[in-house]
């Protein structure tokens, strides 16, 4: 595989990064995937200005502009003739001797690559997802995409662990979002709800894409916290993320929803989103 790293392009055996680089040492890293399709980036630029905002809060600078990231992505996908999967990016704050305190002007780190995954056809497109509960695990400021995810790592090991595809976290008795996805409910009169955006919850780039489907298509939505109890008493539910595309999710802890399988406000959804990402665009 072609990957980017220290300003080209190179095979991945042959990428070099300092052993000194902030986001190795501290976590001191943000980090954007975006989903590929039928060789086309999906939500992109929802991605990059989630970046640059994620880079602006932890006053690191843009390593390179928009656009330029832009080029690297299209970049890799075609010299990797990826077809469907992920472009990962990630922004560390740099290398220097370890101290908490940082330098003033340090450089940047700035890596790419691809990975070829089946988003389209994975077992949560299909059959849906079930999700244990967790108490949410992770730091105050959940709006910064940062490479400290070991809260997550950890919590999805545990899900596996106990028979569970994957984590909702919970907060003061409210689901705040999964564990690597957005979370939302249908309620039995068809009301969508999910969580509004705050420093609780990362603002999902395809949350933001789902939400404006859902006013095109006149989908009533509720932006609020919702608690464990009405997510274990809805009808239906799903997760949605770069990778996940909207998943339906058919069992909350030991509650299932919709007899165990993905309910038809979701399908529809589902439905809606896959049209918008899976239409190819013209060449040129
Ligand atoms: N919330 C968390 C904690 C995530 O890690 C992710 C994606 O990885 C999301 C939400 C979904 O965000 P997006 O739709 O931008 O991929």
């Amino acid at each position: 595989r072609i990957v980017y790293c220290g300003g080209e392009f190179v095979a991945e055996n042959e990428a070099k990064l300092s052993l000194f680089d902030r986001g190795f040492l501290f976590g001191d890293a943000v980090y954007e995937v975006t989903a590929v399709i039928g060789g086309k980036m999906v939500d992109n630029d929802l991605h990059l200005a989630r970046l640059e905002r994620s880079l602006s809060e932890l006053s690191i600078p843009m390593p390179l502009s928009r656009e330029e990231i832009e080029a690297i992505q299209l970049a890799l996908i075609e010299k990797n003739a990826l077809v469907e999967g992920t472009v990962y990016l990630q922004v560390s704050r740099g290398a220097e001797d370890r101290d908490f305190l940082y330098s003033d002007g340090l450089e940047p780190t700035f890596i790419a690559f691809t990975q070829v995954k089946n988003l389209l056809g994975s077992k949560g497109q299909k059959q849906g997802l079930s999700v244990n509960l967790a108490e949410d695990p992770r730091w105050e400021r959940r709006d910064i995409k940062t490479v400290m995810l070991l809260g997550q790592v950890m919590a999805k090991r545990q899900a596996k662990a106990t028979g569970f595809d994957d984590t909702w976290f919970f907060e003061d008795g409210a689901i705040t979002e999964g564990a690597s996805s957005s979370a939302f409910i249908v309620t039995h009169d068809r009301r969508i709800i999910t969580r509004g955006n705050s420093k609780a919850i990362l603002p999902g780039c395809t949350r933001a894409a789902l939400l404006k489907l859902c006013s095109a298509h006149d989908v009533v939505l509720e932006e609020r916290p919702f608690t464990i109890a009405e997510a274990q008493g809805a009808a239906e539910a799903f997760q949605t993320s770069a990778t996940s595309l909207v998943t339906p999710i058919v069992r909350i802890g030991d509650v299932s929803l919709n007899g165990g399988v993905p309910g038809p406000v979701t399908r529809q959804l589902q439905a809606y989103y896959l049209e918008t990402v899976n239409i190819p665009k013209a060449a040129g």
